[in-house]
């Protein structure tokens, strides 16, 4: 006879707020069968989801002259450049906006600092979907990803300093640390999401209650594996998984497993591991 196994879910994991957002606005536009559906770049970092919309005929372009005219286009929750807004206006494409509300007051932010004259500086990866959308709300954006770099600026006049919404406050702290020597007047603006942290805080606390850890979410997803970095962090035996089909045989050795998924991990992929699990 099978042992029961005690399976326990993250307090907080899974799609956030803008994520689930974007994914309604592109299931929406799919479910009104009107003209062909586009989305700029991949909707999310989850291969499943992006196979299971491409199957229903949704395409992933990487530039607005990859959208035919009249197509409809889905801002994924990292928003976009104006620019970019603008050459699809052009093109007639039918823009909807699943840009994350907390991606859009950085933006909002972002043009109101450079309206008045500040440089800025954005604190975060260089080449991520949401850097590159707020750089092109700044006149001369300076984006910077380490206190070193920071150490390396020379600015004369009014700096504004905003960062990704997903990076670590604390690596945020050291870089505002070293901007505040050398920058007067400097305006720090706090918009880091705490959808990432509270993800972690909770895994944290359900590494401590279970023997083995699951992770779950995209091999691409970025916070999926600074998620699985802290449950290895914590000395459990932890796997990253993407699917109810890649969960490791010696995870039927724990009674207790604790799950916790990305931000971009759906609600189905997780019951189905949950319920693969408890089948083992
Ligand atoms: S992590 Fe936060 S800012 Fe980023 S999409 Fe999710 S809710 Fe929005």
């Amino acid at each position: 006879m099978k042992n029961k196994k005690t399976i326990i879910r993250a307090d907080e994991m899974g799609f956030c707020l803008g994520v689930r957002r974007a994914i309604g606005t592109l299931e929406n536009a799919v479910r009104s069968n009107d003209s062909p559906v586009y989305t700029l770049g991949p909707i999310i970092h989850n291969p499943r989801v992006i196979s299971d919309f491409a199957s229903r005929g949704v395409k992933s372009v990487e530039s607005p002259e990859d959208v035919p005219a009249d197509c409809r286009v889905i801002i994924r929750a990292h928003g976009i450049p104006p620019l970019t807004q603008e050459a699809l206006n052009k093109r007639g494409s039918l823009v909807m906006d699943g840009t994350c509300p907390k991606v859009i007051a950085s933006q909002k932010t972002v043009r109101k600092y450079a309206s008045l004259g500040y440089h800025t500086v954005i604190v975060g990866d260089p080449d991520h979907g949401e850097i590159q959308g707020l750089a092109g709300y700044a006149n001369h954006p300076i984006v910077i990803s380490s206190p070193e770099e920071a150490g390396r600026l020379t600015l004369d006049g009014p700096v504004m300093v905003i960062s990704q919404t997903t990076i670590k406050q604390d690596e945020y702290d050291r870089v505002c640390a070293v901007l505040r020597e050398k920058c007067k007047p400097l305006k720090i603006v706090e918009s880091i999401c705490s959808a990432t942290s509270k993800r972690q805080e909770a895994l944290i606390h359900l590494c401590s209650r279970v023997d083995a850890c699951l992770i779950i979410g995209g091999k691409g997803s970025a916070n999926t594996q600074r998620l699985f970095y802290t449950a290895q962090e914590t000395g459990i035996p932890c796997w990253h998984i993407q699917d109810a089909s890649e969960i490791p045989s010696e995870a039927s050795l724990y009674d207790t497993i604790g799950l916790s998924a990305g931000a971009s991990t759906p609600d189905s992929i997780i019951a189905e591991v949950e319920q693969r699990l408890r089948s083992m």
